[in-house]
């Protein structure tokens, strides 16, 4: 079987990475990838908003299985295409994808099938949503409607800030036609995980549970990122917990989307904020997400191509799968300015010895390699993936590994994992090399 995977980042270098251990693949492809992904994979150059140049490459790869990483592709058509086809591909159609694509459409459809979720309103213009602000208090949430790669997000404190948001959004267009509606929501408390599902042609397969990591700095201060680490630990979900997440959420999610008639394949992706009142869907993605695929498909001991197959073959509930115990934690490697504009083209050294130890690996994201050398190619370079006996541990191997790496200007958050080792009451020394340019100095 050959497969293609599309997409350039730690997500898709993770999956690329676990279907190399698969016993049905033969030949596996990435479009466009990375450095790290070319070591392991041929990478293509491709458009990842034209389903027909995707189409065309998966059939110039004779590629009976492509998996698309990121939102893009899917949002613009490629399973619908790639279906048209008769070709193999594993996720949501474009009318599904609108669980991500539109904010309003996913709050809508939340509304229509009794999924919680925060109380929202969605307005089409800059004068009623400065009427609604005060139905809502403070702090309010402001979210652009459509794709904005993580900055369409503001939870605004003050009323200013709440009108400033408007505006840049419906007013000042910074997002492009991404801001011409806006969903604008109560602010939730409490504790947020991330929970994936595989959906298949029939059934479902739950993923191990994970927490991300999404503000730059240590104790989630300063602004959002695309995620700046994650771990996966079972603890993050006791059993009573993941039931009601599964069904109140998933299940009643699955179901609605296929009585609208958008029946829902691929990975659904749940950011969930943990509520006195219960569990509260705050986005869905439809896709899996980066960084929380690393410690994910560090965890799986199942063939994932045969997991893949099994989706789009109707057997994901009979086959199943199968996890390490043992906890997972990835921690991102930044560049100097990362989430702003940041530098690139610093040369990166000790990839090696941070992975000579077992149970460490380094995923790659923005890389390149240029005259004989690994050099950084955007914010999140690497992801350092780490799995051991327990919590503590894991995270000590992980740190360990991230302090024999180095390029100019790096940073990372230093307490990836913290709030499980909080909720196991346990708490370790890591020792931090001075290493860390971007952050600022300790609280
Ligand atoms: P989203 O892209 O919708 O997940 O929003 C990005 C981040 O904003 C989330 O991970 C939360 O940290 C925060 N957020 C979004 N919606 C809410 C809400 N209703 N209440 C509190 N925080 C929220």
């Amino acid at each position: 079987m050959n497969v293609l995977v599309l997409g350039s980042g730690g997500r898709e270098h993770a999956l690329v990475w676990k279907l190399r251990e698969s016993q049905l693949t033969d030949d596996i492809f990435c479009a466009p990838g990375n450095a790290g992904i070319a070591q392991v994979a041929e990478c293509f150059p491709v458009d990842l908003t034209s389903p027909a140049a995707m189409l065309q490459l998966a059939g110039e790869l004779k590629a009976d299985l492509t998996v698309a990483g990121p939102e893009a592709p899917l949002v613009a058509g490629v399973v619908d295409e790639f279906e048209r086809a008769g070709r193999g591909i594993v996720g949501p159609t474009q009318a599904a994808a609108q669980l991500e694509g539109s904010k309003a459409f996913a709050k809508e459809f939340m509304l229509r099938n009794g999924i919680p979720t925060a109380r929202f309103a969605v307005v089409e213009d800059y004068a009623t949503g400065v009427k609604f602000l005060s139905e809502f208090g403070l702090p309010v949430v402001i979210k652009a409607d459509g794709l904005a790669a993580g900055k369409g997000v503001v939870v605004a404190r003050t009323r200013e800030e709440a009108e400033k948001a408007l505006d840049d959004f419906m007013i000042q267009k910074s997002l492009g036609s991404a801001g011409d509606r806006v969903v604008m929501e109560e602010c939730l408390v409490g504790e947020e995980l991330s929970f994936i599902v595989l959906a298949g042609k029939r059934g479902w397969l739950p993923l191990v549970p994970t927490q991300d990591h999404k503000a730059v700095f240590d104790d989630d201060r300063g602004p959002n990122t695309g995620g700046m680490g994650a771990y996966s630990d079972d603890s993050i979900l006791p059993e009573r917990l993941r039931k009601d997440i599964l069904h109140k959420v998933i299940e009643p999610t699955l179901a609605g989307m296929a009585a609208e008639g958008m029946p829902y394949y691929g990975f659904l992706y749940c950011g969930l904020m943990m509520t006195e009142e219960g569990p509260k869907v705050l986005e869905y993605n439809v896709r899996l997400g980066d960084p929380e695929t690393q410690p994910i498909m560090m965890r799986l001991r199942s063939d994932l191509s045969e997991i893949l197959m099994a989706s789009l073959e109707g057997q994901l509930a009979a086959l199943g799968a199968r996890w390490s115990p043992n906890p997972s934690v990835c921690v991102v490697l930044a560049s100097k300015g990362y989430p702003g504009r940041s530098e690139t083209g610093k040369v990166i050294t000790g990839i090696e010895a941070a992975e000579s130890r077992g149970g460490v690996k380094i995923f790659h994201a923005g890389t390149a390699f240029r005259d004989q050398q690994l050099l950084t190619a955007g914010g999140r370079v690497l992801g350092v993936t780490a799995i051991a006996e327990d919590l503590p541990t894991t995270i000590e191997q992980a740190y360990a590994a991230v302090s024999k790496v180095h390029f100019d200007g790096m940073h990372y958050r230093r307490d990836i994992g913290a709030k499980g080792l909080r909720r196991l009451k346990l708490t370790r020394e890591i020792h931090h090399p001075d290493n860390q340019a971007g952050n600022p100095p300790p609280a």
